[in-house]
């Protein structure tokens, strides 16, 4: 180290003794040292040594009370990020302490506020409140901020006020939800300093402007109320400050809600610490004795504590000289908490803390402050967001450039890919989580920086698995709707493969015709303009198979009840046949029988009657249950002509599928038992299947359904048979 460094070493180094408290020198010493030498050579924007920033980020974290770690991290807190440092490095040197709260701040650092936006600048509030599980990483984030802003001149002015803007909505309103008063008040001038200059100069001239007289009144004030005091209370431990509001402060009061300078009653305040909460209660009488309180300006937050801890009694007064002014009552311990907030939990509890202290007890401790009771808008909220981020139903993660991602928990990098734009996931190949090449389906965790690796490639689109993969129905539907647009060959094809897969899996099997016609109708009814439409759907997943194939089953089984004759006939290509050599003109494929009161015989004058549910029974036209006159009767349409078939009785064709239980033999048994039938035999195929049994198609010709059926009974009685059916050809 240089003499200036050493220097610098030796100003941190008495800051901490007059801190008080025990600090690990030897861990800080080696740290500053790491920090000087890994930094060497770099320059800030400043054009300072670049060591003299993490230096100075330390310097206010110890003024904020934090402990060794603490101090550590804030001297490496950009290492990782700048010089050729890795964690790992941090990790054997400091330990993991040290380690896991400087890959928080380099996390941290990675992000923008590249998207000006309300809910953008939500979404890092509340990711930096769920990243900071350790929450001095946001402490030590919000100390870098602050020298960040403190040096902020030596910037291009767009970079200042982007800056200045992220740090308004961002880090103050994170710094006041910890409590960490200087900070925020801080942050919240330099921001405004840059944001609108003019105003902030005007402020300073009024200050100045009304400054030397008020101060005066102000000072006189002052001294009046400790004479009383000390006369009325000899014994109490007490001290006095006068406070002026901060700028920004009083430009929102002035440009935000329209006040004149004048009307600002809290512009200037004195404020009074004592020892216990009696005593506060005891001065504010007296306050309230020696000047006129303005009335509704009383505020008792040493009752209702502000969400942030925040404790003190406020009321407004005006004195003799007319000024108004305020008056902070408060205990030297609600003043410490109000000045460091959640910051102050380490100081008091230096050492104690240091005894790796469960995390799951620092979350306890800061969801118990943050939901003490306040009625306030804008504390519900917050609690509320709390609460949000504490239960962990999202997963919040970083672009390489910083912008912060939401993502339901379990989400994938296919998520995380589709969330940034559509043309992002369609071109991804892979990803990298914090560095390292992930699986696809990587699950997205809170802080990691997600760097999705993509392909210009013509023709490159995302893969059906994808579907599976995706978490989210925003990236579920952008992935089908680019499968829809762009792959419609593929999609035909593919929903074609789906749906003749998912009928063999269901058993159902039509004939070729049959299936044409089926598909086109199914189409159809699910309002496609065609089957190419239909199959593509399918295909690109814009319906799901296993939806529609209950209701395919059902039709088909529907089918195979209502249409075994029809079946039959379409086989034998005579639509018109009847089983009883009759024929019933207009109806095809309908199940006939002779009537038992007249038993007509062919060549009888013959008529049909078209019975509910057991096909048509002919009766002689002169039977006793035919109507005179048909036209009259009660349901005329239910009779219908018919005659005897003159022609010889032709066979028809049929198909059946023998499935059984493989075994020698059985083949030949079942040429036997059809010959023995003295039936013809077309063609017969035997094949073994992946269960182990054995399917037998046998085309054959049979003379009527009955016959059908009585060949099917014989074969049904075969050992190791278990199922026949029909099929189509
Ligand atoms: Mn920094």
């Amino acid at each position: 180290m240089n003499s200036e460094a050493q220097r610098d070493y030796n100003d941190l180094i008495e800051l901490m003794k007059k801190q008080g408290g025990s600090y690990d020198f030897d861990l800080i010493g080696k740290a500053f040292e790491f920090c000087v030498r890994y930094h060497e050579g770099q320059k800030r924007w400043t054009n300072e040594e670049y060591y003299i920033h993490p230096f100075n980020v330390a310097k206010i974290i110890v003024t904020l009370g934090m402990d060794s770690q603490s101090i550590c991290a804030a001297l490496l807190h950009d290492v990782v990020e700048d010089t050729k440092a890795t964690v790992e490095d941090i990790k054997k040197e400091f330990g993991e302490d040290v380690a896991l709260l400087v890959d928080g701040v380099t996390k941290i650092g990675k992000l923008s506020f590249t998207t000006k936006e309300q809910q953008q600048a939500e979404s890092l509030r509340k990711m930096l409140i769920a990243m900071g599980k350790d929450i001095r990483v946001i402490i030590i984030k919000l100390a870098d901020r602050l020298h960040n802003m403190r040096t902020l001149d030596a910037i291009p002015e767009q970079k200042q006020r982007d800056k200045s803007l992220e740090t308004l909505e961002v880090y103050a309103p994170i710094a006041h939800r910890l409590g960490i008063r200087p900070v925020k008040e801080e942050l919240e001038d330099l921001a405004i300093k840059h944001l609108d200059p003019v105003a902030y100069s005007d402020i300073e001239n009024l200050l100045k402007v009304r400054r030397q007289h008020r101060e005066q009144i102000l000072e006189e004030i002052k001294e009046r109320i400790e004479e009383r005091l000390k006369n009325e209370m000899p014994n109490v431990k007490m001290s006095f400050q006068g406070r002026v509001k901060s700028i920004h402060g009083i430009y929102r009061k002035m440009y935000l809600q329209g006040r004149d300078f004048d009307e600002i009653y809290d512009v200037y305040a004195i404020r009074i610490i004592t020892d216990t909460v009696a005593d506060c209660y005891n001065i504010l009488g007296i306050m309230h004795d020696m000047f006129r309180p303005i009335p509704n300006r009383f505020k008792d937050y040493i009752s209702t504590p502000k969400p942030n801890m925040y404790q003190s009694l406020h009321t407004t007064v005006i004195g003799r000289e007319e000024v108004p002014f305020e008056i902070q009552i408060r205990t030297f311990e609600m003043h410490h908490t109000a000045e460091f907030g959640i910051a102050a939990h380490w100081k008091y509890k230096e050492g104690i803390t240091e005894n790796n202290k469960s995390m799951e007890d620092r979350l306890a401790w800061i969801r118990q402050i943050l939901e003490s009771q306040d009625t306030s808008g804008d504390a519900l909220e917050l609690v509320r967001s709390i609460k949000v981020d504490l239960s962990q139903e999202d997963v919040f993660a970083v672009t390489p450039k910083g912008d912060v991602i939401n993502l339901p928990i379990g989400s994938t990098v296919v998520d995380f890919a589709f969330a940034i734009h559509s043309a992002v996931g369609i071109k991804m190949i892979g990803a990298k989580a914090d560095g390292k090449i992930v699986p696809i389906n990587h699950e997205i965790k809170t802080g990691e920086v997600i760097d999705i690796l993509t392909t210009n490639q013509a023709g490159h689109g995302p893969s059906r698995d994808w579907m599976n993969i995706a978490v989210t129905n925003q990236a579920k539907a952008k992935i089908r709707s680019w499968f829809k647009k762009e792959r419609r060959a593929e999609n035909i094809e593919e929903g074609k493969f789906q749906i003749e897969r998912e009928f063999k899996r269901s058993g159902i099997a039509f004939s070729e015709k049959e299936y044409e016609e089926y598909i086109s109708d199914l189409a159809e009814r699910l309002h496609y303009a065609d089957t190419d439409e239909f199959y593509a759907a399918i295909g690109y997943g814009g319906i799901l198979i296993s939806k529609i194939m209950s209701r395919v089953r059902e039709d088909y089984n529907k089918r195979e009840t209502a249409s075994k004759p029809k079946q039959i006939s379409d086989l034998t290509k005579r639509p018109s046949h009847s089983t009883e050599g009759v024929v019933v003109e207009g109806i095809d494929n309908c199940l006939i029988k002779l009537s038992r009161c007249c038993a007509p015989l062919p060549g009888d004058d013959i008529i049909g009657y078209i019975t509910r549910g057991h096909g048509v029974s002919i009766h002689k036209r002169d039977c006793n249950n035919v109507p005179n006159d048909i036209t009259k009767c009660d349901e005329p349409d239910r009779w219908i002509p018919a005659h005897w078939n003159t022609k010889k009785s032709e066979n028809f064709i049929s198909t059946l599928q023998i499935t059984a239980i493989d075994r020698d033999g059985l083949l030949v048994e079942v040429m036997t038992t059809v010959s023995n039938m003295r039936i013809a035999v077309h063609s017969v195929n035997a094949r073994e299947t992946k269960d182990g049994n054995c399917v037998i198609v046998l085309t054959i010709s049979a003379e009527s359904v009955e016959h059908l059926k009585s060949i099917i009974s014989h074969l049904e009685k075969l050992s190791g048979v278990f199922h026949i059916e029909r099929i189509g050809r």
